[in-house]
């Protein structure tokens, strides 16, 4: 499975997973299709699996969809909230490569989002899991086994709790990020993940946030352990990975 990030943060999300078959897949439309197309990477016809509403996962969405020629899948309400066509919704995923094997699957997140999920998705029998913002580690179903996790990790806490002590704004903000609604510390994303680490073949960790995510902390967590540590890798727009060398 070939992993590209195409944005990361909150400038902007989107990811592009593609088999060793060929299946293309995008999660989020957060990043300009410009900056899609200028990695090399076509869109015409391609799924987009959108994880909630919020700008810098979904702002180019209706551009992909009109313009460009992408299908849009999320949640009901988050098509509401997006004002997309409803002809595409989660439950044509099944459909969508008849002849190749893409089956993709929403799991519930809590965030301050209309109806935010994340996807696993079984693409040409290699697995994958994305998870994008969450307010805390969303309960995943039992018998998932994925290769490749993508998985935001946006603040590390003891740098956030400094900010928050400087303004009443960065106070506000810490207190959205980490009031269970808002995002993930890299410690719940480690947490999370840690029950995948020996057999995942690569572990993808994004959306850090400029402010309150601290390298040197991170590195320093003793709650986070230092397999995972030497596993899991920070996303860059632009980077790529080979989760199987080809
Ligand atoms: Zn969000
Ligand atoms: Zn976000």
């Amino acid at each position: 499975m070939k992993v590209t990030c195409i944005g990361t943060g909150s400038s902007g999300n989107c990811f592009y997973v593609e088999s060793e078959l060929g299946t293309g897949v995008f999660f989020d439309a957060g990043c300009p299709p410009t900056k899609i197309l200028d990695l090399g990477i076509s869109i015409a016809n391609k799924p987009f699996y959108v994880t909630h509403e919020h700008g810098d996962h979904a702002k180019y969405a209706l551009e992909l969809q009109d313009k460009y020629g992408a299908i849009i899948y999320c949640s009901d309400l988050t098509f509401d909230a997006l004002n997309l066509c409803k002809k595409c919704s989660v439950q044509r995923l099944k459909d969508f490569y008849p002849k190749k094997k893409c089956y993709v699957q929403g799991i519930k997140v809590i965030h301050n989002a209309a109806d935010p999920c994340a996807f696993y998705a079984d693409i040409d029998d290699e697995r994958m899991l994305y998870i994008a913002d969450a307010g805390s580690p969303p309960e995943l179903p039992e018998d998932i086994a994925p290769d490749v996790l993508i998985v935001e990790a946006n603040y590390t806490p003891k740098r956030m709790a400094g900010n928050a002590e400087k303004s009443d704004s960065m106070l506000y903000v810490s207190g959205r990020v980490s009031s269970g609604v808002g995002h993930l510390s890299a410690r719940e994303a480690a947490q999370l993940i840690e029950p995948y680490l020996d057999y995942a073949d690569l572990i993808i960790l994004f959306h850090q946030s400029e402010n309150n995510f601290d390298y040197t902390e991170y590195y320093n967590d003793m709650e986070i352990s230092d397999t995972f540590k030497a596993k899991a890798q920070f996303a860059k727009p632009g980077m790529t990975w080979n989760s199987i060398p080809f």
